[in-house]
């Protein structure tokens, strides 16, 4: 006997489908409310009060183990989630009860970071050169094998540049890896990219495949600060068709994003992409696609855990996002001069202020690139970046 449906069922407002997220930060917030006018009801377990999906989905305040909120999840049509540390025993009680999308199996790897980079190879995608640090003697000759300069970067739990140390000789290495507890670590190269490029897939469970835009990235202090799309990208195809085989190699249901190095090519875009890292989510450098028209990659994600018909999520415009992090005395955004800005829109995810805190962002759309190039320096100057 299948697990009754988690939601009352009124006659006059039947759901057409109910989705579990593992996880209630703004990911969720997002997913929730792009689920919403397709009818889909959200039901999200989160073990912290005050997780921004609150406001917007029904949420089980409880562990992500917890047998009775797991069990509820087990009565929503497909289960998805906004972080790609879920406790294996999580997983583990919902298998084979309802689809998880995406797998345990996707998610053991892009949670590592060398298996993650074995998979991508295994896939024919490139990645900057590795060595896997797990025993002091892994340290001798590690760094001259990745070209004498890297960033030591624990193998789980790292994010937003957490968890990494840069790396430029031997006594670095050793007190690097000492600093970051001397648990499993990758050593990979420096790459001097010429841009940082994102792009995701969605992949249903019958197979169908729809793409996201290259956005091209610029981290602060290995924080996103500004993305930015603009149509035509020459590197796009070349994203796509390596996101194509990771998607399917991986056999992805729901939807990953791929985080890329573009080499310097020939003094333009274009050039070889090496795969940085993946997440078995939307990101937060596809926010711009909640305002640039088309699919937002929230829906994007929400449709193909669902196994619903889906379509390519590129923006039709012009557009890009600045993130808003918690500031410091003094460097307050500039809140009127946003609300102000032509083609800007706020989106604050309730989060409690603290310093470096993401807990919003602004998106930016226009009709052309040189409008919206223009506008997005006047965006930036009222957004002071944080610095750490
Ligand atoms: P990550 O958490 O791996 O995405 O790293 C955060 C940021 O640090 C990246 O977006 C890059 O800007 C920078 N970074 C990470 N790894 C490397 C690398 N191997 N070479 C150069 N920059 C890197």
């Amino acid at each position: 006997m299948s697990t009754p449906s988690p939601f009352p069922q009124a006659a006059s407002h039947k759901p057409q489908a109910s989705l579990g997220i593992l996880g209630g930060g703004q990911l969720a917030q997002m997913l929730a409310l792009a689920a919403l006018p397709l009818g889909v009801r959200v039901l999200v377990l989160e073990p912290d009060p005050h997780a921004p999906a609150r406001e917007c989905a029904e949420v089980i305040q409880a562990p992500y183990t917890d047998p009775a909120g797991l069990e509820r999840l087990c009565g929503c049509d497909a289960v998805t989630l906004e972080f790609e540390n879920v406790p294996t025993l999580a997983l583990a009680a919902l298998e084979g009860r309802v689809p998880v999308r995406p797998g345990g199996e996707l998610l053991e790897r892009s949670k590592h970071r060398a298996r993650e980079k074995l998979a991508l190879h295994g896939a024919g995608a490139a990645t900057a050169p590795f060595v896997v640090i797990e025993a002091a003697a892994d340290l001798d000759g590690a760094l001259e094998r990745v070209g004498g300069r890297g960033v030591l970067k624990t193998c789980e739990l790292g994010y937003d540049g957490k968890g990494q140390v840069r790396i430029g000789s031997q006594a670095e290495l050793e007190g690097g890896w000492a600093a970051l507890g001397h648990v499993p670590c990758v050593l990979e190269g420096w790459v001097s990219f010429g841009r940082e490029v994102s792009l995701a897939v969605a992949r249903n469970a019958g197979g169908e495949l729809a793409f996201g835009g290259l956005i091209e990235n610029v981290h602060q202090h290995g924080v996103l600060r500004t993305s930015l799309y603009l149509p035509g990208d020459p590197a796009e195809a070349r994203a796509r068709d390596l996101a194509r085989r990771v998607a399917q190699d991986w056999q992805l249901e729901g939807l990953m994003t791929l985080e890329f190095f573009e080499l310097p090519g020939g003094g333009g875009p274009g050039g070889e992409l090496l795969v940085n890292e993946v997440a078995p989510r939307v990101h937060n450098s596809g926010h711009l696609t909640q305002d640039g028209g088309g699919l937002s990659q929230f829906e994007a994600q929400v449709r193909a855990a669902l196994n619903w018909p889906l379509q390519d999520f590129a923006p039709l415009l012009p557009c890009a996002m600045v993130n808003i992090l918690g500031w410091r005395q003094g460097q307050e955004p500039d809140w009127p001069g946003i609300y102000r800005l032509s083609g800007a829109r706020l989106h604050l995810y309730g989060k409690a202020h603290q310093p470096g805190r993401k807990l919003g962002h602004v998106n930016l759309v226009a009709p052309d690139e040189g409008t919206l190039r223009r506008r997005l320096s006047e965006l930036e100057a009222l957004i002071p970046a944080f610095i750490p």
